[in-house]
């Protein structure tokens, strides 16, 4: 960074990465970012971590997209094989004109032949024109995005027993809390800013429980670190809520006033004593009783969780489990108490909220409902389209394969990369006979595409964007798109055009009052307003700032009471065997935020962490003749890589974590796509894997 003189110009915005939503101001000099600062957003009141601070400089990395391009006719065999330095045996540049023209011709008329992907990167209002797009041009509800990678199965389970997808409370509540359970995150890597306020609870006393299969850096901070076996979350779960019941430590008074199906529960949980439940978690039965005492006798508690919850077959049973444990706590509802799943993307959040899901319109209204249909329609002053649920990504996946579905529009999202038994999405996407992909790179999604259109980062662009905590934040252009790229609203308007649909919006604004039609959440939101500063939903008038709290006086359920579902333990989709010996974990690190395509652009991250890498446990790599820095080869039943190792003994013995942003060794060739029948999420968290030597090395 410099001094006040390196700069001509500030633009406050929002940070790019994950769902914690820092405020950044941009110094801007002769249309380039020189450096950031935090600002005093609600989520971080100036804090940054090493991604928002020094990770911006891919904006202007010498792969941006700067003009659309068509496939050549004469271009080799659709594959991971075009060099982002070298299109031109592949593609051939376009106008605008022609490249919209080609990419609405492949779609026009096809129905449910056509689905698309659209990205928890992009701007709440690009979001809700996607989904509009696929429900208005093609009469279905083939559409989806990354949340059915991260938190589907949460928010199955927080629809089903709370009534609410979002958070309940905002993390930085935990200043009123002294107890906190952090399950299934790593906030320290993956929500940095969040971890200094838990840093800082843990300071002042707070007992910090911390649950997770891999050691990691809040442990620190932990009176309580439970490192139990992967994918015994349910088993550890029941027993910690079977100690409460036991012992009479729960909120009677609570529980009659505001939830359902207790003595259900109460009977559920009797079969999970600490003892049994100790066997299959590795955690000893007396840790699960303090841990029970602790949290039940806590003022205020609140439960965090990430994808190592969600990731599962029974990741909506996880997350049923955490919220019963919230609600005969009485954790609810109060300052210092809630539950909140950490999100993962700049606007996870808000992408659902906008209705990028196959089975609700936005503010999770169902598409199954007829009145919330025609509310929709009569706005978009178009005919009914299908009351069925869409399919889902991996779904989608299948569905190509199986003939069904034969084009897609892609924007912002790169399925090469983070699908599960991911050479099985490739052959999917290279079976396409119409690929229309919208980025800022080529990814490796883009590879297989028959058009691209080049688009802006989210630096280059206006719009509003939704973090974990439900803030709503105005994210602003801070410098113009490279060469001829596009604001992804523009380019969505203009191939809706070619479509026949003829919504003429001229600026994102109009599409959030549009929004604001359909979407109570944002009663009393105002663009104005989000101009000024950031504003929670809901926000109860026009001067509330919003609601950081909810849910304290009853929930949006019938009789507004939220709803206790029993959860059994099942096993994870494929266990070890003979064959396959090891525990195969897949997760993100500090440095490096989901498939790569931005940070390892940029330069600084990508100097720190610059190759794939996987790590061990030093006993499990001393046992089997590997040393710290040796390549080994990764193998499950989908596939293969090689990938250096590191020694590490925050990863259990015969376990393996292994980084998903890199293509060199990218992860889900590995990961099982079983999937959650609930959330239909995927297991990226347990997948049987052999480890050897690598011979070639
Ligand atoms: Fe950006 Fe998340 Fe880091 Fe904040 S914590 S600076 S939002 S990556």
């Amino acid at each position: 960074r410099g001094d006040s003189q390196d700069y001509d110009r500030e633009v406050k915005s929002v940070c790019p990465y994950c769902g914690v939503g820092c405020q950044i101001s941009f110094k801007v000099k002769d249309n380039k970012i020189k450096y950031v600062e935090g600002i005093n957003g609600p989520a971080n009141e100036g804090r940054l971590c090493v991604k928002g601070r020094f990770g911006f400089d891919y904006i202007a990395h010498g792969h941006r997209l700067t003009k659309p391009l068509i496939r050549r006719e004469d271009a080799p065999e659709k594959g991971l094989n075009v060099d982002p330095a070298n299109l031109g045996t592949h593609f051939r540049e376009a106008t605008w004109d022609e490249a919209l023209d080609f990419a609405a011709k492949g779609m026009r008329g096809r129905g449910k032949e056509i689905a698309g992907f659209g990205s928890a990167k992009c701007s709440n209002e690009e979001a809700y024109l996607f989904q509009k797009m696929i429900r208005q041009g093609f009469g279905h509800n083939n559409v989806d995005h990354c949340t059915r990678l991260c938190h589907a199965s949460s928010v199955a389970a927080l629809l089903e027993n709370v009534g609410s997808g979002g958070v309940t409370a905002s993390f930085n509540e935990i200043k009123n809390a002294d107890a906190a359970i952090m399950i299934g995150c790593n906030p320290l890597e993956n929500h940095p800013v969040a971890a200094t306020y838990f840093k800082q609870f843990a300071k002042r006393g707070g007992k910090l429980i911390v649950m997770d299969p891999r050691g990691q850096g809040m442990k620190r901070y932990a009176s309580h670190m439970l490192q139990f076996k992967p994918g015994a979350d349910v088993s550890m779960l029941n027993g910690i809520m079977n100690v409460i019941v036991e012992e009479g430590l729960y909120d009677q008074q609570y529980i009659e006033a505001y939830t359902e199906n207790w003595p259900a529960m109460k009977e559920h949980l009797k079969q999970f004593t600490p003892e049994k439940m100790a066997e299959i978690c590795g955690i000893e039965a007396e840790v699960l009783r303090d841990v029970a005492r602790t949290f039940a006798s806590a003022k205020a508690g609140m439960i965090f969780w990430g994808m190592g919850v969600s990731q599962h077959i029974h990741g909506t049973d996880n997350s049923r489990c955490l919220i019963s444990l919230a609600l005969m706590t009485g954790h609810v509802g109060r300052p210092g108490t809630g539950l909140h799943p950490l999100r993962g993307q700049n606007n996870v959040q808000g992408a659902s909220d906008a209705g990028l899901i196959p089975m609700f319109l936005p503010d999770y209204q169902p598409v199954s409902d007829d009145g919330v249909r025609s509310a929709f329609t009569d706005v978009w002053k178009s005919p009914d389209f299908s009351n069925q649920k869409g399919l889902t990504v991996v779904e989608i996946m299948d569905a190509i394969h199986a003939g069904d579905i034969k084009g897609m529009y892609i924007l912002g999202e790169n399925p090469a990369m983070s699908d599960p038994d991911v050479e099985h999405a490739r052959h999917a996407l290279a079976k396409l006979d119409h690929l229309v992909v919208q980025d800022i790179f080529l990814t490796e999604t883009a590879n297989y595409a028959d058009v691209i259109l080049p688009s802006s980062a989210w630096a280059e662009k206006t719009g509003t964007v939704t973090n974990t905590n439900r803030q709503v934040q105005m994210g602003r252009p801070v410098v113009s798109p490279p060469g001829d790229a596009r604001e992804d609203w523009w380019i969505e308007v203009e191939l809706a055009k070619r479509l026949g649909l003829d919504w003429g919006y001229t600026h994102p604004r109009e599409v959030f009052a549009e929004m604001k039609l359909n979407m109570a959440s944002l009663d009393n939101i105002t663009w104005d307003r989000l101009e000024q500063s950031a504003v929670t939903y809901p926000s109860l008038s026009e001067d509330d700032p919003g609601q950081d709290i909810v849910f304290g006086d009853g929930f949006p359920r019938p009789e507004g009471r939220a709803k206790f579902t029993p959860a059994s333990v099942i096993a994870p989709d494929e266990r070890p065997d003979t064959e396959y010996p090891f525990v195969l974990i897949t997760g993100r690190q500090l440095e490096h935020w989901h498939t790569g395509s931005m940070t390892r652009r940029a330069s600084v991250l990508d100097a720190v962490e610059p190759e794939a890498n996987c790590s061990m446990h030093p006993r499990t790599l001393r046992r089997m003749g590997i040393e710290a820095g040796d390549t080994i080869r990764l193998t499950t039943r989908r596939g293969s890589v090689r990938v250096m190792v590191r020694a590490d003994r925050a990863v259990a013995e015969d376990n393996v974590f292994l980084p998903f942003a890199y293509v060199e060794a990218a992860a889900n060739i590995l990961t099982n796509p079983a999937l959650d029948p609930f959330g239909k999420i995927p297991e990226f968290k347990y997948s049987a894997v052999r480890i050897e030597k690598d011979s070639d090395a």
